[in-house]
């Protein structure tokens, strides 16, 4: 019950604090295409969290390119659903209204719950969720600025095409404002000094957390080998990456080369292919399961943590591949 009042409270006095959606350049930091479905949802922290204060702020949004009459955001809230601390609003225009709206909202704010109270923090946060359903060739640029004080709920505004819609990008982005709100990965002043290697990390670490969140939520997942490729310095990486592209990565990474930053999402392939070893898929109730969940749990409060496990990883995978080798000879 106590529980319940604070929430409350937290969602009132975060709708003070939550600016409109309005027109927002990106800027050019970053240098990644649009990801599914032409569009790029984004959290940008833009007032590091004060611990003394109990704040930070932070845009939540969204962007995608075109040559069409630039969109505004949809307002209209087709469907709306809760689960213990999250919230979830799915918005459209008329001509965007999805016949699984409901479902989608319960699934999006149950995947959250499960994350956030099993892998991290591991308790209940108030979240508050807009997704909005865009037409399929609108180009926009739209972001919400969010003042988060302590008790508020994360506001999370995330873009979607009809086609191609993701019931994962809302969890994706809330880790982000979670890593801004812990000072975690690209957002810990310690790791100022190797920000690719962090931004990275953290990429990866967001990816996980959805893909535990989605072992909870549905009771399996399967492994996406992934066929996009991704080339830094001339080398190559293509879906999950072996010991001896593991550590290339690796060494990108450590040397801070530009566009190693991209490689969050092969390093989350890696780890999940390393648990799930030959098997196309995993249950959350085995000991494969168990183990990933432990791993999301450990690299979500601090994503660095990833750089010694990969290197693990690849240790283990080279005495491994080694064996067969020495009985041949
Ligand atoms: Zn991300």
């Amino acid at each position: 019950m106590v529980l319940l009042g604070a929430i409350a409270v937290g969602v009132q006095n975060s709708a003070k604090r939550d600016g409109a959606l309005h027109e927002f350049d990106w800027g050019n930091r970053y240098q990644a295409g649009p990801g599914a479905s032409g569009v790029l949802n984004r959290v940008n922290v833009v007032v590091p969290y004060d611990a003394d204060a109990q704040r930070f702020s932070y845009y939540t949004g969204g962007q995608s390119w075109g040559t069409a009459e630039p969109s505004a955001a949809p307002t209209r809230v087709i469907a709306e659903a809760s689960d213990g601390a999250v919230t979830v609003r799915l918005r459209a225009f008329d001509a965007e209204r999805r016949e699984r709206a409901d479902a989608d909202a319960q699934e999006i704010a149950r995947m959250i719950s499960l994350a956030t109270t099993q892998v991290w923090p591991s308790r209940p946060i108030p979240v508050q969720v807009d997704v909005h359903v865009m037409a399929d060739d609108a180009p926009f640029s739209l972001a919400k600025r969010v003042d988060w004080e302590e008790g508020d709920a994360y506001a999370i505004a995330v873009f979607m095409r009809d086609r191609g819609f993701s019931l994962t990008t809302p969890a994706h982005e809330l880790y982000h404002a979670l890593a801004g709100r812990w000072s975690l990965g690209n957002k810990d002043p310690a790791n100022r000094a190797r920000p690719k290697a962090a931004r990275a990390y953290e990429e990866a670490t967001a990816d996980l957390f959805v893909q535990c969140g989605q072992l909870l939520a549905t009771g399996s997942l399967s492994r996406d080998t992934g066929d996009d490729k991704l080339v830094i310095d001339d080398e190559r990486f293509e879906g999950e990456l072996d010991a001896e592209e593991l550590g290339r990565a690796l060494e990108l990474l450590s040397r801070e080369m530009t566009g190693a930053e991209e490689i969050g999402p092969w390093l989350s392939r890696t780890v999940v292919a390393d648990v799930l070893g030959e098997q196309s898929s995993v249950l959350l109730e085995s000991p494969q399961g168990e183990r990933l969940i432990a791993r999301c749990r450990e690299v979500a409060a601090n994503p660095m943590l990833l750089a010694f496990r990969l290197a693990e990883m690849q240790r283990t995978s080279r005495a491994q591949a080694a064996e067969p080798r020495a009985l041949d000879d």
